[in-house]
């Protein structure tokens, strides 16, 4: 979708970053194969040059494969397979039908963590045969997400990231402001924190990536007067200094969310977060104890809910995000998933 960095990616970049450090950190060696111009900081990265492949969330169910004429992701796994003999795992994030279609191509083992919910009938099939041909293979980030296709009780539910505690400042003492963050992006209905910002007067600061600036433009016009601020695409630092300080985090998606990254940084910073009551957001916030799970589509549930706020004990969102939701417990259930993979690769093998 994107080098790793811009936000193009969406969770996913915060779920590699997290993820390689909390291994590194447990003695494994990483190396992360990502399109060129990515940029993670500390984590070393092999650039690839190409073309980006076209986003699976904007096509229809009926979508064929296409690829463009130098594909970035041909070429990342052009590379994946030259070196896969030095590691003993390959971990995809891709949600494409060509790595699932390689997958029998290769020696190493391949973790497929599948970040998104049925998008695409073509993906869907290369999904299954995998799920079929190579069992415990396809993580998912939650039930509900795994739901959306034929083949669920053929996925392992890893969740969908974890965060690391110190690099999010929790705050006790927050500001009559909202806050919603995100990709910019019909599939996220901003428009819907929009006009619950308006209806309540309250501030609503917004955060990320405009991937879609028609989308953008129409919210401006149709909601001239709402009290919103629009911050940019912030890195993580910047990110939870303005969060933190918020009453409360909006998250009004449209799709069945696979997880929703921005929900466990909220909590990290203690900010509690009103969710539509569907997707990866239903199994991440506990109603009445770390935020609201609400009506989905319903603004009147979102002003009701912003206006209960104060009924949250702040503390309990950070201890969620310092238990559940650490990068550190979620670097234990995918440690052992990749393990499990590892191990069942060998026996195929033997076999
Ligand atoms: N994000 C960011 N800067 C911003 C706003 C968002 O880095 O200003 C990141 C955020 O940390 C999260 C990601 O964007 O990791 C959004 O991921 P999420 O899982 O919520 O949704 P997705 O985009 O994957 O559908």
């Amino acid at each position: 979708m994107g080098a790793l960095g811009s936000g193009l990616g969406g969770g996913v970049e915060l779920t590699i970053a997290n993820l390689a450090r909390e291994l590194q950190s447990r003695g494994h060696e990483i190396e992360i194969i990502a399109p060129m111009g990515s940029d993670l900081g500390d984590l070393s990265i092999i650039q690839i040059p190409g073309e980006l492949q076209i986003t699976a969330q904007t096509q229809e169910q009926a979508a064929s494969i296409v690829m463009p004429g130098d594909p970035v992701l041909a070429n990342m796994w052009a590379k994946a397979r030259a070196i896969q003999h030095d590691y003993d795992i390959i971990f995809n994030t891709a949600f494409d039908w060509l790595p699932f279609y390689l997958t029998p191509f290769f020696d190493r083992p391949i973790a497929h963590f599948v970040s998104m919910g049925s998008q695409i009938a073509a993906i869907d099939l290369a999904i299954e045969r995998v799920a079929i041909d190579f069992p415990g293979t396809i993580g998912v980030c939650t039930r509900t997400q795994a739901e959306t296709f034929s083949f669920a009780d053929r996925c392992c539910v890893v969740g969908g990231s974890g965060v690391d505690p110190a690099i999010y400042e929790y705050c006790d003492t927050p500001e009559d402001t909202l806050a919603w963050l995100g990709r910019i992006s019909p599939e996220k209905a901003l428009e819907d924190a929009v006009a619950a910002a308006e209806r309540t007067g309250m501030k609503l600061k917004i955060m990320g990536k405009i991937q879609d600036p028609d989308y953008w433009a129409q919210i401006q016009r149709d909601y001239p007067h709402a009290p919103i601020e629009y911050l940019g695409f912030l890195p993580t630092h910047e990110l939870q200094q303005a969060l933190r300080s918020c009453k409360g985090m909006l998250m009004t998606p449209r799709w069945v969310e696979a997880f929703g990254n921005v929900a466990i940084e909220a909590l990290a910073c203690g900010v509690p977060v009103i969710a539509y009551r569907r997707g990866g957001p239903a199994e991440i916030i506990a109603d009445g104890k770390t935020g609201f799970l609400i009506e989905p589509d319903s603004v009147d549930a979102l002003v009701r809910a912003i206006e209960n706020l104060d009924e949250i004990d702040r503390s309990n969102c950070r201890h969620a995000a310092e238990t559940v939701f650490s990068q550190s417990a979620w670097g234990t259930v995918m440690e052992n998933w990749f393990v499990g993979v590892a191990s069942r690769q060998e026996h195929r093998l033997v076999k």
